[in-house]
């Protein structure tokens, strides 16, 4: 019998080898896009669009938390912890993922955040393992081994690839070396 597995997903390219991996691992998964770190709201809508065109491709439905995009509050969280941001930001959507996965009696949760070589992948499975129980557990998997096939795959799909990780401050670092030159 299959489990029933809630995929918190950041973006589309993030989610292909990630879904291609659980579905063959069996679990019948429901993605769920929550990320009031992404700045702008334009490039939220971007990476929203290429998450469902995924979805779309593997047949799986996805909780889309628009009524939540609250970027006020996101960078409330990380106020004065900027250094230490990231985990914060984990922390965050984990925990509203974790909580809907246990409301919505789901056997897993995991993020496709375990997908990506430029995240601190040990402390997303860290958080991910304090916020299981034992109803609703934390899927751990190493979903880096999928990186450069999904990037590929995001290639041929024409999906939308985001240029930095999400937040203002991930946006200001990717073009400071414009700055200096200009
Ligand atoms: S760099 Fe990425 S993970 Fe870190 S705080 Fe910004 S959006 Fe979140």
């Amino acid at each position: 019998m299959s489990t029933r597995l809630l995929l918190h997903i950041c973006c589309g390219p993030c989610s292909i080898t990630t879904l291609q991996t659980l579905q063959d691992q069996g679990h019948d998964v429901t993605g769920l896009f929550y990320n009031p770190n992404i700045h702008p709201l334009t490039e939220y809508v971007k990476r929203r669009d290429g998450c469902l065109q995924v979805a779309e491709r593997f047949g799986i439905n996805v909780i889309v938390k628009d009524d939540e995009y609250r970027p006020q509050e996101w960078f409330r969280a990380v106020a004065h912890r900027e250094n230490n941001r990231c985990f914060h930001c984990y922390a965050g959507r984990l925990e509203r993922t974790a909580q809907i996965a246990r409301r919505g009696n789901f056997d897993f949760f995991t993020s496709t955040l375990l997908y990506s070589k430029h995240q601190k992948h040990d402390d997303i499975a860290a958080l991910g393992r304090d916020l299981a129980t034992s109803k609703t557990r934390f899927l751990y998997h190493d979903f880096r081994e999928g990186w450069s096939e999904g990037i590929e795959t995001s290639k041929e799909w024409g999906i939308y690839r985001q240029q930095y990780c999400g937040c203002l401050y991930s946006e200001n670092e990717r073009h400071q070396r414009e700055l200096r030159r200009s």
